[in-house]
């Protein structure tokens, strides 16, 4: 062990002057108990949604690169503060941008993904003892542009260098106390847990639970990085992320899950023949859309429907894919729905329990919901149903695989 720790804190940790002092107090701690401590931040409290908005008020398209400057700007701001709050306790410390730490990725604007961390300069640092503290969300492409890793992509930039400076542990602080069985904030009953495997954690992230960006979980898993996540506003433990053990595949679901990042297209009257979905699905990942959902109906007279989702964001380069194409592939016409959620449960344990799907849909009957799509693997199920239902379902699903908790309730920002 190299007595590396990576500590990565969030938009709320930080959120004003007295979060951040109260964080490098902190890191100073970790700092004086021997540890060399790499730190990323996010911007402060909502700094990126406001950034967002300032773009909006100019353009409803920023282009994208110009997206990216001006969104990176953010976690700038947080670095150099948290480095002056440090050096105010009188402690060594220097602040990087994403590009100083070599995190380089590939060139796909406001969602790009990290090709390789050059980590030379971050172990130089340390090795004088300085604290090192990072900006997240943040790299640059092979053709020098500046580019951000998506939303929550913080998470990423902390695991990443935690791979390769091949640190102890890459330590997420949020503003609850671990990764719990939903979100804390729509069920007032859920569980923190203490230990969760990488693939339902994975999972989990996928499916909407924002605490954790899934591709920092996924680093992980890959690099074998030590991941917990943990509250900055108490010492409580938190959350450890490892190799599933036998005990946990004995739970059935670990969690539930909600995303209302999502948009449902349904194109109709498609030709039955091979060729049609690889003009569409091709079209659409030509656009860097990621398509989730994907369901193909019976065929009836030479053509069938194809319904698919993608997430909200890419809404317009869908239906700028779809009204190109739906003419050309010989469809009859498309329709898109964005008031949909998409309601996942998860666990390691489904795949030796069978039923667990039919007491998922039993729980929308129940509650009379209506199942507009649905999709399985081994340890997930997700069904989209109308967002009006969101509160109602998730609730009910918790409750229904015996997750609800009556004795604790969630560790938040005080
Ligand atoms: P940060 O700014 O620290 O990155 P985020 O807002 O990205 O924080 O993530 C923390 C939030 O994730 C929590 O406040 C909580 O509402 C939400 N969340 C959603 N699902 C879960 C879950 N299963 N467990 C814990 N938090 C969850
Ligand atoms: N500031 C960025 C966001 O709000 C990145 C992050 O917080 O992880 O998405
Ligand atoms: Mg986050």
């Amino acid at each position: 062990m190299n007595d590396i720790v990576v500590q990565k804190y969030g938009g709320s940790s930080v959120a004003n002057p007295e979060r951040i002092k109260r964080v490098a107090k902190r890191v100073v701690k970790s700092h004086q108990e021997g540890k060399k401590i790499v730190v990323v931040v996010s911007a402060l409290g909502d700094t990126t949604d406001e950034l967002i908005s300032l773009a909006k008020q100019i353009t409803d398209d920023p282009p994208e690169r110009e997206y990216d400057m001006l969104l990176s700007t953010g976690e700038q701001v947080s670095i150099s503060l948290l480095a002056m709050a440090i050096q105010k306790l009188g402690h060594p410390v220097i602040s990087l941008t994403g590009q100083q730490v070599g995190i380089l990725t590939d060139g796909v604007h406001k969602n790009a993904k990290i090709l390789s961390v050059d980590s030379k300069r971050v172990e130089q640092e340390l090795e004088e003892g300085n604290i090192v503290i990072v900006a997240g969300f943040q790299g640059v492409s092979i053709d020098n542009e500046i580019t951000t890793l998506g939303r929550g992509g913080s998470d990423t930039t902390a695991v990443a260098l935690a791979a390769s400076l091949k640190a102890e542990c890459c330590e997420i602080y949020t503003d609850v106390d671990g990764v719990y069985t939903a979100d804390p904030r729509m069920v007032p009953k859920a569980k923190k847990l203490n230990s969760i495997s990488c693939d339902e954690m994975l999972e989990l992230a996928s499916l909407g639970s924002g605490v954790l960006q899934p591709r920092a979980v996924e680093f992980a898993k890959i690099h074998k990085v030590n991941l917990c996540v943990r509250s900055s506003f108490n010492y409580n433990e938190g959350t450890i992320i490892q190799e599933v053990s036998e005990m946990e595949k004995e739970i059935v679901v670990s969690g539930v899950a909600h995303d209302d990042n999502v948009a449902k297209f349904a194109l109709y009257d498609v030709p039955d023949k091979p060729g049609v979905a690889t003009t569409l699905f091709k079209a659409l990942a030509d656009q860097n859309v990621n398509v989730d959902m994907i369901i193909q109906s019976a065929e009836r007279n030479s053509v069938n429907d194809i319904s698919f989702t993608t997430t909200k964001d890419d809404l317009q380069k869908t239906i700028s894919v779809l009204d190109k194409l739906t003419a050309e592939i010989g469809a009859s016409k498309y329709k898109y729905e964005d008031d949909v959620v998409k309601i996942s449960i998860v666990g390691a344990g489904m795949i030796t329990n069978p039923g667990v799907a039919a007491m998922m849909f039993e729980v929308f009957s129940e509650e009379e919901i209506n199942i507009e799509m649905i999709t399985t693997s081994e340890i997930k199920v997700s069904c989209i149903v109308d967002k009006e239902h969101t509160k109602k379902a998730v609730l009910a699903l918790h409750k229904k695989f015996d997750l609800d908790d009556t004795e604790s309730d969630m560790g938040s920002a005080s």
